[in-house]
Order: C-alpha cells, then sequence, then structure tokens
C-alpha cells in the first residue's frame, strides 16, 4: 500500500440521533472542535442514524440545538451541508452497497445467512494512538463480523469507515468504548485500500464512585444542565478538563485558549471525574464574570412570578456572589417577591432560643426604626448601636432579624436586603414574626 497523506485536518462527530444530546457526546465533540479549529481544519457532524429506521428530525434538531447553545458549531453536516454529503447514514446506502459489492468481488467479504461477512485473515492489527501509544490486536482474536445486516442496513464498523474514508476524516477521536473496532475497522480501510485515519481514543466520564456515566445514574442530557441553568461557558470549560489539562495548570480558561493549548499529549489515559461540585463552582465564577446588565437578561428565563425589572436589577448585585446556578435564582429571592413563610423553631433555635427575648429584640427595633434613614450604612450602625446598648449577643440578634424578614438563614447581607425590600415590608415581617412568636 502506498503511503498517502491527508490534505487537511477533518475530525467529526457522529451521534446516534436518539433524542437527547449526551454529555459524554458533547465532550468528545468539543476536543474534535477544539483540534479541527486549531488546526484550521473541518469540524463535521454526521449523524448515524442506520439503527433508528425511520428519520427523527426532531432528535436531530436536538442535537444540533444543543451544539449551537454551546458554541460548537460544525462546518459540514445535515445542517449546513458541504461537499462530502449525505451526511446522514441513511442517506448513504447505496455508497455502502457499493463498496459491499467490491469487497464480494475482491472476495475479501462473503454472505452467509442474508447477510454480508468480513473476512477476517491471520496478522496482528495495530495502530498509534494519539493519546494511548501502539495498541495491536492479535487478529486471531477477531472472528469473522458483519458488515451488512439481513435488513440491508451496514453495520456500525463498515458504515463509520467508509463514512470517514469517505468524508476525508483525518483524526478520529472518540471514547475509549470503540478500542476494540479500531481493529475492524482498519482492516476495512486496508481492504479498499484507503488512507488510515490517526486515532484518538479518549477516556470515559466517570462518576465520582468511578462507575460510568450514564442515564440512570446521572443528568446526561444536555437540555437538564441548560435548564438548570448552567452557563454554557462554563460547561465548556468543564468538559475541557475531563481528561485534559491546562499547560500552566488553569481551571478557569475560555474555550479559544484551549483551542490555542489543545494537545494530545496533555490527555491523561485515566477516566476524568464528573464532579457536580466543581461544575457548580465555576459556574459560580462565570456568574460573577457576568455584568449586572447580562445576569438580569440571563435569570428573567428563571422566574417562576414575573417580578420589573427594576426588582431584578436591585436583587441581582446582591445575590450574584452566591449564585451557583440561575435556576437557584427564584428560590433565592422568593422572599422579595411574596411573604415569606417564618419557621418559627428556626427561629428560636438560631435567633438564641429565649422567645420572650427575641420577641422584646424586635419590639424595641421597630419603636426606633421609624426614625432611621433608610439607607445601608445608617441600618447597620442603628442595628449595632442597638445591639451594644442592650447587651445582645450580634451574631444570634442579627439571625433571629435575617429569618423574621426573609424565613432563611443564607442571604444576601441583611441591610441591603432591607433596602431592596423597603421600610413598610421590613417593619410589616418583624412585626408579623412578633405576632407569631405569640
Ligand atoms: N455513533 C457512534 C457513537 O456515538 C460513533 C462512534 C465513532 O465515533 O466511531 O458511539
Amino acid at each position: 500500500m502506498t503511503k498517502k497523506n491527508f490534505q487537511e485536518i477533518r475530525t467529526r462527530i457522529a451521534p446516534s440521533p436518539t433524542g437527547l444530546a449526551h454529555v459524554g457526546n458533547i465532550y468528545v465533540a468539543l476536543f474534535n472542535f477544539a483540534f479541527a479549529r486549531q488546526n484550521k481544519g473541518k469540524f463535521v457532524l454526521r449523524i448515524e442514524d442506520t439503527d433508528i429506521k425511520r428519520h427523527v428530525p426532531e432528535a436531530e434538531q436536538v442535537i444540533y440545538d444543543a451544539f449551537k447553545w454551546l458554541g460548537l458549531e460544525n462546518d459540514e453536516g445535515p445542517n449546513v451541508g458541504g461537499s462530502y454529503g449525505p451526511y446522514r447514514q441513511s442517506e448513504r446506502l447505496e455508497i455502502y452497497q457499493k463498496y459491499i459489492k467490491d469487497l464480494i468481488a475482491k472476495n475479501l467479504a462473503y454472505e452467509k445467512e442474508g447477510a454480508v461477512w468480513f473476512k477476517v485473515n491471520s496478522g496482528k492489527t495495530s495502530w498509534d494512538d494519539l493519546i494511548r501509544g501502539k495498541i495491536e490486536f492479535d487478529n486471531k482474536e477477531i472472528k469473522d463480523f458483519v458488515i451488512l445486516k439481513s435488513d440491508k442496513y451496514p453495520s456500525y464498523n463498515f458504515a463509520v469507515t467508509i463514512d470517514d474514508w469517505q468524508m476525508k476524516i483525518s483524526h478520529v477521536i472518540r471514547a475509549e468504548e470503540h478500542i476494540s473496532n479500531t481493529p475492524r475497522q482498519i482492516m476495512i480501510y486496508q481492504a479498499l485500500d484507503a488512507i488510515i485515519p490517526q486515532f484518538a481514543h479518549l477516556p470515559l466520564l466517570r462518576n465520582t464512585d468511578h462507575s460510568k456515566i450514564s442515564k440512570r445514574k446521572n443528568p446526561v442530557s444536555v437540555s437538564w444542565y441548560q435548564e438548570q441553568g448552567y452557563l454554557p461557558e462554563a460547561l465548556i470549560n468543564f468538559l475541557c478538563l475531563m481528561g485534559w489539562s491546562h499547560p500552566e495548570g488553569k481551571d478557569i480558561f475560555s474555550i479559544d485558549e484551549f483551542i490555542k493549548d489543545f494537545s494530545f499529549q496533555r490527555i491523561s489515559k485515566s477516566a476524568p471525574i464528573f464532579d457536580f461540585k466543581k461544575l457548580d463552582w465555576m459556574d459560580g465564577i462565570y456568574i460573577r464574570e457576568k455584568s449586572n446588565e447580562d445576569l438580569i437578561k440571563l435569570v428573567k428565563p428563571f422566574m417562576l412570578k414575573k417580578i420589573s425589572d427594576g426588582l431584578i436589577g436591585e436583587i441581582v448585585p446582591l445575590i450574584k456572589e452566591r449564585l451557583t446556578k440561575l435556576s437557584d435564582f427564584p428560590l433565592m429571592i422568593n422572599f422579595f417577591i411574596g411573604e415569606p413563610k417564618i419557621d418559627v423553631k428556626l427561629l428560636l433555635d438560631k435567633g438564641g432560643k429565649d422567645k420572650k427575648v427575641i420577641k422584646q429584640q424586635f419590639e424595641l427595633v421597630l419603636a426606633d426604626l421609624e426614625k432611621i434613614k433608610w439607607e445601608t450604612v445608617e441600618l447597620e450602625k442603628f442595628f449595632r448601636e442597638i445591639t451594644e446598648k442592650n447587651n445582645w449577643i450580634l451574631g444570634k440578634f442579627f439571625m433571629a432579624v435575617r429569618i423574621a424578614i426573609t424565613g432563611k438563614i443564607a442571604t444576601p447581607p441583611l441591610f441591603e436586603i432591607m433596602v431592596v425590600l423597603g421600610k413598610d415590608k421590613t417593619t410589616t415581617r418583624l412585626a408579623s414574626a412578633i405576632k407569631l412568636l405569640g
């Protein structure tokens, strides 16, 4: 066989339209995308729909939407066209048929029981994996395998090889679960005298308990991350670190930096852990990088009740420091909109346990609050002075006030909340707390 080279770096992602965009697929897509961009090549999206007899347009759309949301635009594919189409396997059946016939004619494949089988010869099949180094299989371990099923659809191994070849894919970057398929695909390339692409097998994502991430254990659908209000930049940054590490050890970096610094050498063979705590932490960082104006726009679709732009605008800066994902926003701020539900037991537990003392504290506050200028600094001064004068324990007293006006123990700074709530609501809530305490 003559040594031939690819003229251009071309990578691909080849999802099946199952109705969801799997986060594991997005992770593989991201690495393909980055490598293609780094080398000014092309990133191809191919729909592998030969297992699904009926073409389901909605299932494809889910994939396109996920890629769009995450900024992983493909250069070729059913959604954008390209010179190597069609990009849906179900539309390529004649192409597969042609090569099936060729292989049978060359006596490299044969028909049996209504299917067509590839003839495996003796010897060894190996490749230099860009992540794992040399991988070699003894052909004895591999039996003849089906390339055309009895329903006249190609098998995965056959379709993927024909397509990668015909679409001039130079680098096949995919999950490690396909390592055992690779020798079969290489044998098909050799039988067709086709140029064999380079292979890179990425480590599989794992749960914190080291099991493989799967629908049953974890949310794997990109739409779930979208509904939870993770920012796409954060999810991308998080996925970049699944197996790959930044040369300067950075955790936070943009996709452009990833594209610039990407290399196969920096991908570890061991399974990266999909740790939601880390994702939440990262999302919080990206949220804090947003301007207040942008964040206001982002949280709006997550509001359960309609509130005015003015009020969201006042609340957002207070909450920004503590927000980890956008869907937490409405729950964190519900006390600004409706009356909070006060748990008397919590109020007593956290506020110093003595009902009488807490009631008296609130009464004394209410007696003077009327006169206070409604500003953070003035409010803080007043609350500190009244604490000192009466010898109260500051931490407990402030907590009691916090619970009385918000129903929560963790909130943005107390006096900033009061300013946004306004004098009327603040005093009414303290008064109702007194009543609740009986
Ligand atoms: N449709 C296959 C999958 O999603 C493609 C595998 C490959 O990249 O070759 O697993």
